[in-house]
């Protein structure tokens, strides 16, 4: 069970992984949670940081979507200022709603990998739905409060992981 929370790469944040990586992975869509991922849950605005990768990203033809389980007027009001496509109660841990956009958007399920901050909803959902997930650590401290249990039981998983060495640093992928 416990293989189920080995992500296929590990990054500090989003921020520092070059695009280069999702290209040489074959991405064509990337799928990026968003509260404490991209941003805090409380940013309603994209910092520039966020609009420069969605450029860079853009630039080399992948499309990004943001794929998160806040409500959809949390969501809308940050991917529309970024320009991003969304879908938002993406319900992760569960892959249903991820399986059907990738079915949607008629990509494989190899041009498609996730980027997300959680153990317990980014890399389960992405395990379910059978693509690729990038971990990161927490962009900003504070979390939701709904996000407080998950981190529970996130942080003995992550250290185990962490030790046994199945964290790779995404420039090793
Ligand atoms: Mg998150």
């Amino acid at each position: 069970m416990f293989k189920s929370f080995i992500p296929f790469a590990h990054a500090q944040s989003i921020y520092e992984i070059e695009v280069d990586f999702f290209l040489k992975n074959g991405v064509k869509t990337l799928f990026i949670d968003l509260d404490n991922t991209l941003d805090s849950y409380r940013a309603t605005e994209p910092q520039e940081r966020t609009i420069v990768l969605i450029k860079k990203l853009r630039d080399v033809g992948i499309n990004p979507v943001i794929i998160s389980n806040n409500k959809a007027r949390r969501v809308c009001i940050y991917a529309d200022k970024l320009g991003v496509e969304y879908l938002a109660s993406a319900r992760k841990p569960f892959s249903k709603k991820i399986k059907a956009e990738i079915a949607r958007r008629g990509l494989t399920n190899n041009e498609v990998m996730l980027v997300g901050d959680q153990m317990m909803t980014d890399v389960l959902a992405s395990h379910g739905a059978k693509i690729r997930v990038v971990l990161t650590e927490k962009v900003v401290k504070e979390d939701q409060w709904t996000t407080h249990i998950n981190r529970l039981m996130d942080r003995p998983i992550r250290r185990y992981h962490r030790k046994k060495g199945n964290l790779v640093d995404w420039r090793n992928k």
